[in-house]
């Protein structure tokens, strides 16, 4: 049996052990909380730091593979168990393109690959010089994650809100959708595309407010989201699961904003709406199986499902059974003790072929579900 380590405990953790029980895999985890919402499916829980070069390496020694649920972990402890021998998901090399925005750039850059044009700055001084770039959108290279080291800068006063570290500054797309295109790469290099998903943003959070897939967008569209993502993940050189983000502006142009080496919020939908999930992908990948089927069996939606403004504390879930009573509504709370405002704290899949019933659910869902904690 093939002996497989997840650095990251996260729900995205979580779902990937749920679908390795239905495989010939002994797993390990890495992270640092010992109630993560992951730690309780896998078979060796290690409580560690994934940023940390020698845990990290100490916890993929030995094993035959490792994984990642987020960008955050020591790259370079992976590039040394990869040449010991560990084969690890995504490529090291892969990973180290992608964790700073800067070489991310640089590299669709380097590829042809069509992305937002863009500036490197190291300090508020060089941001300043800018002025001529706005409207534009100033993003920090490291360690930013669900719009937070993200900043829309309109005017020359808002480049005084810029970022003083090495950051990316975009110009401004004229978005008139955002969309995520999941492709899985096994070790032939053989790849397999889910249909694009379209995200749908709630404004004051700047978190995902629900998403529907297929995307609803023009066959040349399509084929452009296709043929620019698959660039992305040749360019890669490396196996695993990736989730490419794009926009489609409103003169229909398409552009690479991020891609995670990875699995990814945007294809939760996948566990009961397509043939092969995202998590079951994965591991067919890391495993050596043959790649699964990525066609939808019927078109879906997620709404996330996020801490209550105001709640801190032991969550609860309000309306859950009303929630529970709506047909082909698929329910996953990710385990975490505490909620927090704004926190994810779970996700629910609704599947129909009629998209305005996705999109009325929805609503309904957001409307009766909510997490709170006890006043
Ligand atoms: P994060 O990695 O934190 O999710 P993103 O790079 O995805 O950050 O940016 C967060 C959001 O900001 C995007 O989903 C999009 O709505 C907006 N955004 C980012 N880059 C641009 C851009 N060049 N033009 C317009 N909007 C953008």
């Amino acid at each position: 049996m093939l002996r497989v380590g997840i650095l990251g405990g996260g729900q995205l953790g979580r779902m990937l052990l749920q679908a390795a029980a239905n495989y010939p895999v002994e797993t390990w985890l890495m992270e640092k909380e010992e109630d993560c919402p992951a730690a309780h499916l896998c078979h060796h829980f290690v409580k560690g730091d994934i940023r940390d070069f020698e845990q990290v390496y100490q916890f993929g020694k030995g094993l035959d593979a490792v994984t990642i649920e987020i960008e955050s972990v020591n790259e370079a402890a992976l590039e040394k168990l990869e040449s010991e021998g560990v084969k690890v998901y995504p490529r090291a090399a892969a990973l180290s393109i992608i964790k700073d925005k800067i070489s991310q750039k640089q590299f669709y850059k380097a590829g042809g690959i069509p992305t937002a044009e863009f500036q490197v700055t190291h300090d508020l001084g060089e941001l300043r010089k800018l002025g001529s770039w706005l409207p534009a959108v100033h993003k920090v290279a490291a360690g930013g994650y669900d719009g937070r080291g993200v900043r829309i800068l309109r005017t020359t006063e808002d480049l005084e809100k810029g970022f003083d570290e090495p950051a990316v500054l975009e110009k401004l797309v004229s978005i008139d959708k955002e969309v995520a295109q999941m492709i899985a790469v096994n070790e032939k290099g053989e790849t397999a595309l889910y249909p694009p998903v379209e995200m749908i943003f709630n404004p004051s959070l700047n978190l995902l407010d629900y998403q529907i897939s297929p995307a609803e967008l023009p066959q040349q569209t399509l084929w452009k989201i296709e043929a620019i993502s698959l660039r992305v993940v040749k360019d890669l050189k490396s196996p695993g699961i990736f989730a490419v983000e794009l926009f489609v502006s409103r003169q229909g142009e398409v552009f690479v904003n991020e891609t995670a080496p990875r699995v990814h919020n945007s294809g939760h939908h996948t566990i009961e709406g397509n043939f092969s999930s995202q998590f079951d992908m994965l591991w067919r990948v890391i495993l050596g199986y043959p790649l699964g089927n990525a066609d939808s069996i019927l078109p879906g939606a997620i709404v996330n499902l996020i801490g209550e403004a105001g709640h801190n504390g032991e969550a609860h879930y309000e309306g859950l059974d009303e929630v529970l009573q709506m047909d082909n509504v698929f329910v996953h709370i990710y385990g975490k003790k505490e909620t927090r405002a704004g926190r994810k704290m779970g996700h629910v899949t609704i599947l129909s072929k009629e998209k305005q019933e996705l999109v009325h659910k929805a609503h309904r869902i957001k409307q009766a579900l909510k997490i709170v904690s006890k006043s």
